[in-house]
């Protein structure tokens, strides 16, 4: 067997690593993309660059005539057989190239707005590729756009940057240090590329223009130095299948399709392959490995052409029978003649199985629901950092059963009657249902934006709660009567408060012994209306500041009166209760001092509260 695998690593057996490209909306990335595509006139065509499906190819050799202007020595070495490249930029696409947890993209460029600097989804991106410990280098894009740059197309970016006036230098500079100051904030060390000592300990940075071209050189060179010094050997050799579900497509005259890329081995037509879908594993038989006509051919009939095997890496579109409900982001697992069947089917469902077992145990937590099982893991793994937790889990778009399966939690949890929707689309009826039954449905193509959704509602929760709970909270008050101004209907008292503080709607009792029977009577006066002093109203009397007069009015039906089940000199004190303290705790804690739980405490047995 070793013989074998020694045998394998001949020339031939080599396999490309697969780039993803990553970064903010509207930094750049398609652009950039079109521009190492695209093939320089002068320069006679940069040999063999094809378009996949999902991807693009880059063979070696137009990797070194694209980058010939900063190898200019031919110093470099190159030992990678070529590069493929990710068409869909994007968190989607990197979040589905995954195989039990591991990335299956070897290697990223994260596109850097200079003008910008870290945005939103960059830091997104960074959070992806830290998780996934994914190496990748940052294209510093749009640098012709540096007040006063004059361009060179396609240069290297050095040559480039040492035309500019001092100026322009100088604007570079301070932009340049600021991303990596904004950086090192997110954990990561970062050097400008031709100053970086070390890949493996800091970031390179690669200033580019996807207009100009410039920098694009410098970027390839790189992402090419980067793969050769950071993936072992042995990966990249050709060896069992690896192979993950990007996209599933109905495709006229094919069916249901999903596109593939193959990030190892060999897929041949017929081979029986296993992959996961939405109402369990599939099984079928490879119908057909299509790969898009070459441009010329395209007066030929079909847009495809077909294939009776394809070899790694590469992107292929599959067609085989009963492939609705394929999942995206799935992985694809081929039947080899030495396998058990059943057990590939066991490893693809415990995919699935793992994804939705990283449920709350409790059952209490918000409902998640995302497109792809590459997102649906980003979902989860972003909520559990965030100390969400998360009750039900689904894929694709949310109908009715999803939205009752949440309204669960009205019950038992209403907090969490929600809805977290990543890049889905929510069934009118089952919107319809939501709203009907007060479940909150969030849908968001940024992960972040779905947690600042929910948080925005736990706050809006609270307060509402807090404004409900807000004649149920009672904060502890003792007062002296000093004179009694008006009996009953409404009461009105002079009083001092000798402990804690007297506010507005505080319910006030007097606690008295039956003269007859001798047990303790609690005579709820009612709650306070106003508070007074020099004729003023006020919303509160401390301990210890000067008389005020107050008005009780009754809590509701008969109020006691003075004279009858009242006399001037019984102690008024604030009536707590077990749920009045519960709200306090809950809602007020910061608004209660020590004095006032002491006083709380102390006042417990005046009322029996345990
Ligand atoms: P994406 O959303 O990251 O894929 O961004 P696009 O590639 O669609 O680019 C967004 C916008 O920025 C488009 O209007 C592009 O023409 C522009 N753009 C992209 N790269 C550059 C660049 O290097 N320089 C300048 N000046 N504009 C750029």
């Amino acid at each position: 067997a070793h013989q074998a695998a020694l045998a394998a690593r001949s020339k031939d057996n080599l396999r490309s690593p697969i780039c993803c490209i990553l970064g903010h909306v509207d930094t750049g990335k398609t652009k950039l993309l079109d521009k190492i595509r695209q093939t320089n006139v002068q320069e006679g065509e940069a040999g063999g660059i094809t378009q996949q499906i999902g991807a693009t190819y880059f063979p070696v050799e137009a990797i070194r005539q694209k980058t010939a202007v900063v190898n200019r020595d031919g110093s470099f070495e190159f030992k990678v057989p070529g590069l493929l490249i990710i068409d869909t930029p994007g968190h989607e696409s990197f979040s589905n190239l995954r195989s039990r947890g591991s990335s299956l993209c070897n290697i990223a460029i994260l596109v850097v707005d200079i003008m910008h600097g870290l945005e939103q989804q960059t830091l997104e991106s960074l959070r992806l590729l830290r998780d996934r410990k994914t190496p990748f280098i940052v294209a510093l894009n749009k640098i012709d756009r540096l007040y006063g740059w004059k361009k060179i197309d396609n240069n290297g970016f050095q040559e480039s940057l040492a035309l500019q006036n001092k100026a322009v230098q100088n604007e570079f500079r301070n932009r340049l240090d600021k991303v990596k100051l904004a950086f090192a904030e997110q954990g990561f060390n970062s050097e400008l590329f031709y100053e970086n000592k070390s890949m493996a300990r800091y970031v390179s940075l690669v200033p580019t223009s996807a207009h100009t071209g410039e920098g694009i050189p410098d970027m390839l060179k790189l992402l090419v130095q980067l793969t050769q010094e950071r993936m072992v050997g042995s990966l990249m050799y050709l060896s069992e299948v690896q192979a993950t579900v990007l996209e599933v497509k109905a495709i006229e005259g094919f069916g249901m399709t999903i596109d593939v890329i193959l990030s190892n081995g060999i897929l041949r037509e017929g081979d029986r392959i296993i992959l996961c879908g939405v109402d369990g594993v599939i099984k079928t038989n490879i119908r057909a490995l299509l790969t898009p006509a070459p441009l010329r051919e395209l007066r030929l009939k079909s847009q495809y052409v077909h294939n009776k095997e394809v070899k790694a890496a590469l992107g292929v579109k599959i067609s085989a029978p009963g492939l609705e409900g394929a999942i995206a982001g799935s992985r694809l697992l081929v039947v080899g003649p030495d396998d058990d069947e059943s057990d590939l089917e066991d490893e693809v469902e415990s995919d699935l199985a793992s994804l939705f077992s990283r449920v709350e145990k409790t059952g209490r937590g918000v409902s998640v629901q995302a497109s792809t099982l590459g997102s649906l893991e980003a979902l989860l793994d972003f909520l559990k950092e965030s100390k969400i937790p998360v009750a039900n889990v689904g894929i694709g778009p949310v109908y009715k059963r999803d939205v009752m399966q949440c309204g669960i939690m009205l019950e038992k949890a209403p907090d969490f009657a929600v809805m977290l929707c990543f890049d889905v689309k929510i069934d009118k009826e089952a919107q319809a249902y939501a709203d009907e039954q007060g479940i909150k449905i969030f849908t968001a193509d940024i992960i972040y934006h779905l947690f600042d959704a929910f948080t925005k509602h736990i706050q809006e929760q609270n307060e509402k709660k807090k404004e409900e709970s807000k004649m149920l909270a009672v904060f502890p008050c003792v007062l002296n009567p000093v004179a009694v101004f008006n009996k009953t209907n409404p009461i009105v008292v002079g009083v001092d408060v000798v402990e804690g503080s007297l506010r507005i709607n505080t319910p006030i009792a007097a606690v008295k012994t039956n003269p007859t029977t001798g047990a303790k009577e609690i005579i709820n006066l009612g709650r306070v209306a106003s508070i007074e002093r020099e004729h003023k109203q006020i919303q509160m009397c401390k301990k210890g500041q000067p008389s005020v007069a107050i008005k009780i009015e009754a809590a509701g039906g008969h109020q006691p009166a003075y004279g009858r089940q009242l006399e001037e000199k019984d102690t008024l004190y604030s009536l707590i209760s077990r749920p009045s303290i519960d709200c306090l705790k809950q809602f007020y804690r910061n608004d209660v001092t020590n004095d006032e739980w002491a006083l709380i405490i102390k006042l417990k047995p005046v009322f029996d509260i345990p």
